[in-house]
C-alpha cells in the first residue's frame, strides 16, 4: 500500500511527488509513453536554467525524485477504482494508494473522424467499465491496438454479442484472439444511433457501439472510470488541486491553463502539499 500513486512523471508528478516524499509519504510513480518535455528541443523561459533540454531536464526529475525514495515505474495505467483505497491496474500489475494525483500530461487528439463527435454517447464510448453494460449482446468494437485496447475489449467480451477489435490500418496485437479488422476507417454510420463502421476499401461492418481506446489510457479515459468531473476535456479542478473526489488531485497539462513547465511544477507542488494533508488526515482519523 502507498500513501500516495502519482501517474504521470512530468514536471507536475515529480514536483508533487517531492513535496510527499519529503512528507515521509510512500509514493509510487507511474510513467508510459513519456512526458511532453521529451518533444522539447530546448527551453528558455524556465526560472533558474538559461537554457536546457527538454529530455534532460525530464531525466534530472526523475533522478531527484528516485533519489527521495520514491518509487517509479514505467507501467502503463488502464484501469482505476476505488473500494475505501485507490486501486490502479496497469498493464503489469495492480497497485493501493490512499491518496491519487493525475498529472498525465495533455489530452491527446482523438481520431478526426467523420461521425466520431457527433455520435459520443450515442454509441461512441470512451470507458468499458462505465458503458459497457449498454451494450449486452450488441454488436461493439474496440477502436486501438494496443495494452489499454486490449484491456476495454476484455471487458466487452462476456458481455457483448461480437467484439471486433478495430486497428485503423495498424497491426493486428498478434496476442490477442478477437476478431480484428486492420483496414482504414473512413467514416462512422448512424445519425440517432451508431449502426457501422466504413473502410477506406469500400466494405463497412455493422456496430452498435465502439470503444475508443487509441494508444495509451489519457486523462479523459481515466477521468471516466473514476467519475471525475471533466471540463472542455480538461480535469476539474479548485485552486487547491483538489477535483471533485476526495483524495484525487490534479495538476499540469491534464487541468489545462498555460501548459508550460513553471505552471505544471507549482500545481504539481499544492497538489503533492494537499495530497499530505490528506492522507495525514485519515491516519488521525483511524
Ligand atoms: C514540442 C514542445 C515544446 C515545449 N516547449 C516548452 C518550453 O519551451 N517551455 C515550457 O515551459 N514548456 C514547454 N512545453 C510544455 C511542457 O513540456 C509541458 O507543459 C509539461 O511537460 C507538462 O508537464 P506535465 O507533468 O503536466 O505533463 P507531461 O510532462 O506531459 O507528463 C505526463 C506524464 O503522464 C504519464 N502518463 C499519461 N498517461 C499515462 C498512463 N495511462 N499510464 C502511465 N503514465 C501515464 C506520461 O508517461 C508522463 O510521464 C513544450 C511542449 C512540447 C510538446
Amino acid at each position: 500500500m502507498f500513501d500516495a500513486i502519482i501517474i504521470g512523471a512530468g514536471p507536475a508528478g515529480c514536483s508533487a511527488a517531492l513535496y510527499l516524499c519529503r512528507g515521509n509519504a510512500r509514493v509510487l510513480l507511474l510513467t508510459h509513453g513519456g512526458s511532453s518535455l521529451l518533444q522539447a528541443h530546448t527551453l528558455e523561459n524556465y526560472y533558474g536554467l538559461t537554457s536546457v533540454s527538454g529530455s534532460e531536464l525530464y531525466q534530472q526529475g526523475l533522478n531527484q525524485v528516485r533519489r527521495l525514495g520514491a518509487t517509479v515505474k514505467e507501467e502503463e495505467v488502464l484501469d482505476l477504482s476505488y473500494d475505501g483505497n485507490f486501486i490502479l491496474q496497469t498493464n503489469v500489475a495492480a497497485y493501493t494508494g490512499k491518496a491519487l494525483i493525475m498529472a498525465t500530461g495533455s489530452v491527446r487528439a482523438s481520431l478526426p473522424l467523420p461521425g466520431l463527435k457527433e455520435l459520443e454517447g450515442k454509441g461512441v464510448s470512451y470507458c468499458a467499465v462505465c458503458d459497457g453494460f449498454f451494450f449486452r449482446k450488441k454488436k461493439v468494437a474496440v477502436l486501438g491496438n494496443g495494452a489499454f485496447a486490449l484491456h476495454e475489449a476484455a471487458v466487452l467480451e462476456p458481455l457483448a454479442a461480437t467484439t471486433t477489435l478495430l486497428t485503423d490500418g495498424a497491426a493486428l496485437p498478434a496476442e490477442s484472439k478477437l476478431p480484428g479488422v486492420d483496414k482504414k476507417i473512413t467514416a462512422l454510420e448512424g445519425t440517432e444511433h451508431l449502426t457501422g463502421v466504413q473502410f477506406a476499401d469500400g466494405s463497412r461492418l455493422d456496430v452498435d457501439g465502439l470503444f475508443v481506446a487509441l494508444g495509451t489510457a489519457d486523462t479523459n479515459a481515466l477521468a471516466r472510470k473514476l467519475g471525475l468531473v471533466l471540463e472542455k476535456n480538461y480535469l476539474a479542478v479548485d485552486q487547491t488541486m483538489h477535483t471533485n473526489i476526495p483524495g484525487v488531485f490534479a495538476a499540469g497539462d491534464c487541468i489545462g491553463g498555460l501548459n508550460q513547465v513553471a505552471t505544471a511544477v507549482g500545481e504539481g507542488a499544492i497538489a503533492g502539499m494537499e495530497a499530505l494533508k490528506f492522507i495525514r488526515a485519515q491516519a488521525q482519523h483511524k
